[in-house]
């Protein structure tokens, strides 16, 4: 095994705790996805990539920036990665799932703020997130009021940070809006890389994405099959790795599982036996190593067949349209394809319910269990409304709120079940 010491030292990561994470995470990791049975066998590439997740692409990204290359980091797919890679610089992820740091992060936002941004603070205060300390760029959406106000903060802390505009209407002012910022953000990530877009670098950019985004739905159909061919689980962990590995490879590996599927389809193979109950889950990005309610669920007799969230259809349906003959042309079509993210800031949010609808659809729910995170607003407002619009037309719902720590798994698993029999019936 490689050792990456010296590495995580020249980053400056607190290395004791760095070690402590990496072993909880390794062991949960073991828990979760290797102790599942009748995984196909392209799985194995995610999980290498989870072994590798502070090591190898770590060193990749390293190596980028020996070559020249910049390094931008997201908290949201509101970040438009194809001007990112037009520009040549690297996209990564680094929204974070784990209760880390938070009694630090306490000292700069208030303790009722969601866990998602709390631990955003806790992996860079505790010194354990190699993909922060890799960064040229951050980029900061503001996006609901929790981030917003912690922006305000987080940009002394990391001393790399860009703030973006996020409309919160589907009008044409929040459409001028979201591409005067993306216009802006163009402009910033020239100057980091000194790489000015061009039509050229941009239509790549978008066919990258595009492709990436392609493969990732393409796994998501295969999903609408009885029996299910793959867990929901494993299909989290793609929509997870999404946001952290090299694109062309990704693309590739979720196309190979795609055609592994197919086969498995063909011979009526499934992870979970027929008539196995069949739910959606809705809500709240899940970072990893978030896979807490997914696990509860695939571990109670149901499976999870899609996932309405930014670790999943929310941020991947929609392609961008590659066509345009200028450089405005093409950011005009980011524009209107990003405008359609159907995030829970935006007000109405007609469009998410439609979608939970449709994917409810598609992929054969029995039910749907909205997942909020305790303190953020918007997704538990959605989560009471949608709730009950979606109950009075027949499908079956299971509010959830919770936040990182394990000490409601008793609890939450004791409510899933309930409502694994309620739909079984
Ligand atoms: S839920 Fe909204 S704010 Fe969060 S990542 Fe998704 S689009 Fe961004
Ligand atoms: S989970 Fe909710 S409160 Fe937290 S960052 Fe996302 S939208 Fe904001």
């Amino acid at each position: 095994m490689t050792d990456y010491k010296e590495m995580w030292k020249g980053l400056g990561l607190d290395l004791e705790t760095h070690d402590a994470v990496l072993d909880i995470v390794g062991k949960a990791y073991q828990d979760v996805f290797l102790s599942q049975n009748n995984r196909p066998k392209g799985m194995e590439y995610f999980d290498f990539v989870m072994s590798e997740i502070h090591g190898l692409r770590i060193k990749e990204l390293l190596d980028a920036k020996q070559e020249g290359r910049k390094v931008i980091g997201t908290f949201c797919v509101f970040v438009p990665e194809e001007i990112v890679l037009a520009a040549n610089a690297v996209c990564v992820g680094l929204c974070a799932g784990a209760e880390l740091g938070f009694e630090l992060a306490e000292q700069y936002v208030p303790r009722n703020t969601c866990s998602l941004i709390k631990s955003a603070f806790g992996f860079k205060l505790a010194k354990v997130c190699p993909y922060i300390e890799s960064t040229d760029m951050i980029v900061g959406e503001n996006t609901c009021d929790g981030k917003k106000k912690a922006y305000e903060s987080y940009k002394d802390i990391v001393g790399n940070l860009y703030v973006m505009d996020i409309p919160q209407t589907k009008s044409q002012a929040g459409r001028n809006l979201l591409k005067a910022e993306f216009v802006k953000f163009a402009a910033a990530v020239g100057e980091l890389t000194g790489n000015k877009l061009t039509v050229e670098n941009l239509k790549k950019g978008i066919e990258i994405v595009n492709n990436k985004r392609n493969a990732i739905l393409r796994l998501a159909k295969l999903r609408a099959h009885n029996p299910v061919p793959i867990s929901g689980l494993d299909v989290l962990l793609a929509n997870q790795v999404y946001f952290y590995d090299n694109p062309e490879r990704f693309t590739a590996s979720v196309n190979a599982i795609c055609d592994e599927l197919e086969q498995r389809i063909a011979n009526k193979v499934g992870v979970f036996n027929e008539g196995t109950p069949r739910t959606l889950i809705s809500g709240c990005p899940m970072a990893v190593p978030n896979w807490k309610i997914p696990h509860i669920i695939e571990t109670s007799g149901a499976t999870i067949v899609g996932e309405e969230m930014c670790t999943g259809e929310r941020g991947t349906q929609n392609l961008t349209n590659v066509n345009g003959n200028t450089i405005d042309e093409l950011i005009d079509n980011i524009v209107d394809r990003y405008m359609k993210i159907d995030c829970a800031i935006f007000t109405p949010n007609q469009s998410r319910l439609d979608h939970i609808k449709e994917m409810a659809t598609k992929y054969k729910a029995d039910g749907v269990i909205n997942y909020s995170l305790q303190f953020c607003q918007p997704y538990s407002h959605e989560s009471m409304t949608f709730g009950k619009e979606l109950e009075s037309e027949g499908i079956p719902v299971l509010n959830l709120e919770t936040d990182y720590s394990q000490e409601d798994v008793g609890q939450l698993k004791t409510r899933i079940e309930a409502f694994i029999e309620r739909i079984k019936k």
